[in-house]
């Protein structure tokens, strides 16, 4: 299978669509460009999934979140991953790597929505903190493609005014 195919269907098996990552691109570039469409947000989603480095970050972030989730690792470790404490911090660092590929518009939405964790974001981070499952690494590589995805959109259109 190839790696892109295969990081949707991890995602898939994490419970996140990628129409759900685009509705989180829709919240947050709906108020700065009028008449944006979730279709438009799902289209910038497949487009930051074309990086090489977000197909890895994504692969790497799930990998880690189920070997915490099923203790195939240490167990210190395991409950340092799994207890999602603030403090840790790995789990921004590694989907950083995402935001670094576009920008500054990118950096401070995955601030944004490292925050206040809108829609899919939200219910994978609650998933984790009840223990239902290990999402440590999966909510900020969410809010990172959802970030970069914002990123390019305003980019994008600012290139189309530019032109006009
Ligand atoms: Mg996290």
């Amino acid at each position: 299978m190839e790696l892109r195919e295969l990081a949707i269907k991890k995602l898939e098996e994490r419970g996140v669509k990628l129409t759900d990552i685009a509705d989180i691109t829709h919240e947050l570039q709906g108020r700065y460009l009028e008449g944006i469409t979730c279709d438009e947000c799902l289209d910038m989603v497949n487009q930051v999934l074309d990086k090489r480095e977000v197909i890895h970050t994504i692969l790497t972030g799930i990998a880690i979140d189920e070997v915490a989730e099923k203790e195939l690792i240490e167990k210190e470790i395991c409950d340092l991953i799994r207890a999602d404490n603030g403090l840790y911090g790995m789990d921004e660092i590694l989907a950083l790597g995402i935001t670094n590929l576009f920008g500054s518009i990118a950096l401070t939405n995955f601030g944004y929505v490292d925050k206040n964790k809108p829609g899919i974001i939200g219910k994978v981070d609650r998933e984790g903190k009840e223990h239902i499952r290990c999402h440590t690494f999966l909510d900020d590589i969410i809010g990172a493609i959802a970030a970069s995805a914002a990123a390019r959109l305003a980019h994008n259109k600012e290139d189309i005014k530019e032109a006009l």
